[in-house]
């Protein structure tokens, strides 16, 4: 780790003023910076800033530096939330991590993580050996020549399934911006994961109401029960009325650089039995466009058996 100077502003405006990198749980800057893939010159550690606090009227609220643990234990959360974050890393992990820093974290590409190695990502224009590499982990949707990294987030792919939006403050302005507009693709610019402007905070998380996402889950297929990124994962919530689905949400991770919302699913889904007959032709859309790289074809598969699963879970799995 290169040598870094530590400063801990008490109030956001003071955290504005400052010029540096902000750290909250540290759990992803500290891991890259141990690795030498991020040398931030001077951290800025925000744990002291008042943004902390979990409302639930009318939808959800959570500071940016509520831990993971705190929102998964809500009681008013939706199950899809406390259950993408409960899948997330270890326990320890949880408590630490912010859910502000969990939307910001890197991807868990190995090229990204090995400094000896190129990686558009890391150095632009040095090039991209995952694409014919060890891809097994890597994105089947979204991706471009460029870059083929996963996003790592299992609560981002959630919260985008609920049009969740965050609040980004800096000392010139502040903006509310929809989360899935937040993230970006990688196209010819794999370095800039999203829009946040330099000297911008994350402040909020903010759920808009759906009352219906009590019927909501996370599944998260991996290659190990804990400690362990998706190989996939769906997010699904389900309105159902008199054997009918009015209204779906449907997201997906672990198998494109941004998490994924599927609204060509979600349509299928609208008006349809809650069967699993209409669970698979609905999911049999899911990987339009996709592109599978020669170590992970089975992502395009497995996608919609997680998609079907999901739906099946969330349905109690009775539905014939
Ligand atoms: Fe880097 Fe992206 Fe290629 Fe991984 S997939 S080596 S992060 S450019």
């Amino acid at each position: 780790m290169r040598p870094f100077e530590l400063t801990a502003p008490s109030t956001v405006e003071a955290a504005l003023a400052g010029t540096g990198t902000y750290v909250a749980g540290g759990t992803t800057l500290v891991d890259l910076m141990k690795l030498n893939v991020l040398t931030p010159l001077h951290v800025l550690d925000i744990n002291a800033l008042p943004l902390r606090g979990i409302h639930s009227v009318d939808g959800l609220r959570f500071g940016a530096l509520e831990r993971m643990s705190d929102i998964a234990a809500h009681p008013r959360v939706y199950p899809m939330i406390s259950r993408a974050l409960l899948l997330s890393a270890s326990q320890q992990l949880r408590n630490m991590a912010s859910i502000g820093g969990n939307l910001l974290q890197r991807t868990r590409c190995g090229y990204f993580r090995d400094v000896a190695m190129p990686c558009n990502k890391r150095e632009p224009g040095s090039g991209c050996p995952a694409a014919t590499g060890a891809n097994r982990m890597h994105a089947i949707l979204g991706t471009s020549d460029s870059c083929v990294a996963t996003h790592a987030s299992d609560v981002a792919v959630a919260l985008v399934a609920l049009d969740t939006e965050v609040r980004l403050v800096s000392a010139q302005e502040a903006r509310t911006v929809k989360l899935a507009d937040f993230y970006r693709m990688p196209g010819d610019t794999p370095g800039l994961e999203n829009d946040l402007r330099p000297g911008e905070l994350i402040t909020e998380v903010i759920v808009p109401r759906l009352d219906w996402a009590q019927q909501s889950t996370y599944v998260k297929v991996r290659d190990r029960r804990s400690y362990e990124f998706a190989l996939c994962s769906a997010a699904v919530a389900l309105h159902i009325q008199d054997s009918r689905i009015v209204d779906a949400r449907v997201a997906v991770g672990g198998v494109a650089t941004v998490p994924w919302r599927l609204r060509q699913v979600e349509a299928a889904l609208r008006g349809a039995p809650p069967t699993v007959t209409a669970f698979e032709q609905a999911a049999g859309v899911a990987a339009e466009g996709a592109k599978p790289l020669p170590g992970n074809g089975f992502k395009v598969s497995l996608l919609k058996r997680t998609i079907v699963r999901a739906l099946l879970e969330v349905t109690d799995g009775s539905r014939t």
